[in-house]
């Protein structure tokens, strides 16, 4: 079983996994902690990962990037709406309203749902720590932003298994963080807690939580995040001042040609980097259009000056999180800055005037929400022995119920309201709540949003609707136990809806009152029972209007029901009294979804995956034959001059170089396109006439020791 935590972002991914001395963040292919998180299609295959980057600015039409941005949106999204004129490839509106991104591929256009580029991209991680381990990954946990809606969250869920992956937890990429850091502290406290607030900023958006750390655990207490503020929007600012001195100076818009933008944003993002270490930065873009060069500078100052209108914008979800954890500033102990997006110094000095102390940087700002992701990994599966560590994570958004007909009442038994909140804001991830409905047949309930001005302007309210039923009360209203979840991935789901009934049966009478584990209707019937699957009935015993002392519970809390029947068969009394006996019967829920893909579509991209993984592995074999074949030109040609030159006759060589030569051009004209079979029997050719020479030399040198023995 793997362990391994992902982290996929705006821009790159990180892969961490957990070995037996701890957990490591592994290199790629081209030996990078970092992957481009970039999908690029061409004719004959994708690239993914650093090899996607590559090609992006000489085919940025067909190379995809910040998929994190249109997953699991609406193509009417205003913030997806605002980020289309970031985006160099075709973004339209699918038939379903969601997201079609249009590219050119295997030779026609074609168009991928952001589900589809996003499971490349998970795949694309998922073979680096199978590279990295050796072994097949499957189970894994991946960060994703705290704001994230149900609908990008199942469309993460449908992503990894489209990749073939299996989330064990899709894991805040807040409580990641805090996670890496709590759980290498030897020196948390046993009572009062410590206050940590992490501020990540990333490359298009800004989270920040206060975390509470005792001794082996950790609580989220308070959240803010801006969905669109992160480096990304800084480059901006730089590339519109450029943009517009260029059209001044060189009488060129870069705006309107899309591969100049593109290089003009990607000199933009350097050049910011720059700043943040040095008071000025130059620009320089060789050819950028209309064959002119162009020159510019930008002192920091100015810089920040441009980006004042983003700097405000950093206070308001500190100020946020803050508000929530109900902590004053001075209970903060310490402030820890990751994202790399924070690197630019003015950013240092806003957090350290808000928090009136200078901000650490003691996490790896670019690694640790992978090690977060991998240490979760470690605890969730059986293969490793993870430091006891609690993760309280909390849920950002309060989720309610809406329903027809009277109020179900909750667990604690108060009558909830119509359209009555399930889940606070801020409750502990993961939850479940049971409620009792009573009800004379199948009815229907709604899982929504109770408040939707913290989550993307436009976002349906409706999360899904679960139908409960059928069932036949034998009253009137049947009593309904619904277990409500909200799961380790943030998504809400109905676990067990159960009808409870209550019969009359005579049993006899004299042990029952002594039984220490007789019980009454006000006893831990209700308990949240694990795994009661299937169309399994269990039966309660409840004798009416006898009142028991406080009675022991067997191991998984609830009162077994066949130790009470052992009891009362070996009662010799005839004596028999009429009781209640509950039966609780399992009632089906469907549930009718908003959002992710229905099994058979998933199954079809599933399997499209494969397909496209295939012609890629195609397309990378035959790259290795056609390197193959130049590999042996280059190589006998300079064998033919020295290793083998005494074991060639002048026609031989001649015959053979000729050939090389030829091969050479072929290579380099018709032959460079060609499938993985030509190239095959083009070494073949090669060899047919190479062979015989590397025989007769290797004969030679076996021959001779055998000589040699006979000289002495
Ligand atoms: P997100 O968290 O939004 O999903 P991400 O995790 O890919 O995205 P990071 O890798 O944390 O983002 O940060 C990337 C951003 O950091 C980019 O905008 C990049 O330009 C910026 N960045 C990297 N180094 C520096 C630097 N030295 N100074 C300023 N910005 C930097
Ligand atoms: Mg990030």
């Amino acid at each position: 079983m793997s362990v391994v935590g992902l982290d996929v972002g705006n821009e790159t991914g990180v892969v961490g996994v957990a070995r037996q001395r701890g957990i490591d963040v592994v290199l790629n292919e081209e030996s990078k902690r970092e992957t481009p998180a970039m999908v690029s299609f061409s004719d004959k295959q994708r690239f993914l990962g650093t090899a996607a980057a590559a090609s992006s600015t000489m085919n940025p039409k067909n190379t995809i990037s910040q998929i994190k941005r249109l997953i699991g949106k609406s193509f009417s999204d205003p913030e997806l709406q605002r980020d289309l004129h970031l985006f160099p490839f075709v973004v339209t509106e699918a038939a379903d309203g969601g997201v079609a991104i249009h590219v050119h591929y295997l030779g026609e256009t074609r168009s991928f749902t952001p589900t589809q580029v996003l499971g490349m991209v998970l795949s694309n991680l998922k073979s680096i720590a199978e590279k990295n381990l050796g072994t097949h990954v499957v189970d894994c946990v991946i960060g994703i932003p705290v704001y994230f809606t149900e609908l990008q969250r199942r469309a993460y869920l449908d992503a990894a298994a489209i990749a073939g992956l299996h989330p064990l937890r899709l894991m805040h990429e807040t409580a990641a963080t805090a996670l890496a850091y709590g759980i290498y502290k030897t020196d948390l406290p046993e009572t009062e807690p410590i206050h940590v607030v992490f501020v990540d900023i990333g490359h298009a958006s800004m989270q920040v939580c206060v975390a509470a750390f005792k001794k082996g655990q950790l609580k989220i207490l308070g959240q803010g995040f801006d969905r669109s503020l992160g480096g990304r929007d800084f480059d901006e600012v730089l590339f519109h001042h450029f943009a517009e001195k260029f059209k001044e100076e060189y009488k060129i818009d870069v705006v309107s040609n899309p591969r100049a933008s593109h290089r003009l944003r990607a000199a933009c993002e350097k050049l910011k980097k720059v700043l943040s270490a040095n008071p000025m930065a130059p620009l320089s873009i060789e050819c950028l259009m209309e064959e002119k060069d162009v020159r510019g500078f930008i002192k920091r100052e100015d810089f920040e000056k441009l980006a004042y209108p983003l700097l405000e914008r950093v206070k308001a979800p500190l100020e946020k999180a803050l508000a929530e954890s109900q902590l004053p500033l001075d209970k903060i102990n310490a402030v820890e800055v990751v994202g790399s997006g924070s690197r630019i110094p003015a950013i240092n000095r806003i957090l350290a005037a808000f928090f009136k102390k200078e901000p650490g940087r003691t996490l790896n700002a670019s690694e640790c929400i992978a090690r977060g992701c991998t240490l979760q990994c470690a605890m969730l599966s059986p293969t490793f022995r993870v430091r006891e560590f609690e993760v309280q994570d909390a849920f950002p958004f309060p989720i309610a119920l809406a329903w027809k007909g009277s109020a179900p009442e909750s667990e604690e038994g108060d009558q909830s309201h119509p359209n009555s909140v399930v889940f606070i804001k801020g409750n502990p991830v993961p939850s479940t709540k049971m409620l009792t409905f009573y009800r004379s047949g199948t009815f229907v309930f709604d899982a929504m949003y109770a408040d939707t001005c913290e989550l993307p302007p436009g976002t349906s309210a409706k999360i899904g609707s679960f139908s409960i039923g059928p069932f036949t009360p034998n009253s009137e209203k049947g009593k309904l136990k619904i277990k409500i979840r909200l799961n380790l991935h943030g998504i809400v789901s109905v676990e067990s809806a159960t009808l409870i009934e209550e019969e009359e049966v005579e049993l006899p009478v004299n042990k029952v009152k002594d039984h220490p584990q007789a019980r009454t209707e006000a006893s831990p019937m209700e308990t949240d029972k694990e795994g009661t699957g299937g169309n399994k009935i269990e039966m309660d015993v409840d004798i009416g209007g006898y009142e028991h002392p406080a009675q022991p519970l067997s191991e998984n809390g609830v009162p077994s029901s066949e130790d009470k029947f052992q009891n009362l068969e070996t009662d010799s009394s005839k004596e028999a009294v009429k009781k209640k006996r509950t039966k609780r019967i399992d009632v089906p829920v469907n549930e009718v979804i908003v959002g992710g893909l229905p099994q058979a579509d998933l199954q079809k991209s599933v399997e499209k995956e494969y397909e496209y993984a295939l012609q890629d592995r195609i397309m990378e074999e035959t790259k290795d034959k056609k390197n193959a074949v130049e590999a042996y030109v280059y190589d006998m040609r300079n064998k033919l001059y020295e290793k083998l030159q005494d074991y060639v006759t002048d026609t031989e060589r001649e015959e053979l170089s000729t050939k090389l030569q030829q091969t050479e051009d072929w290579l380099y004209e018709e032959g460079e396109d060609e499938t993985k079979s030509v190239y095959i029997a083009k070494l073949e050719e090669l060899k047919k006439l190479g062979d015989p020479i590397e025989e007769r030399q290797k004969e030679e040198e076996a021959r001779g020791p055998v000589m040699s023995e006979l000289w002495y």
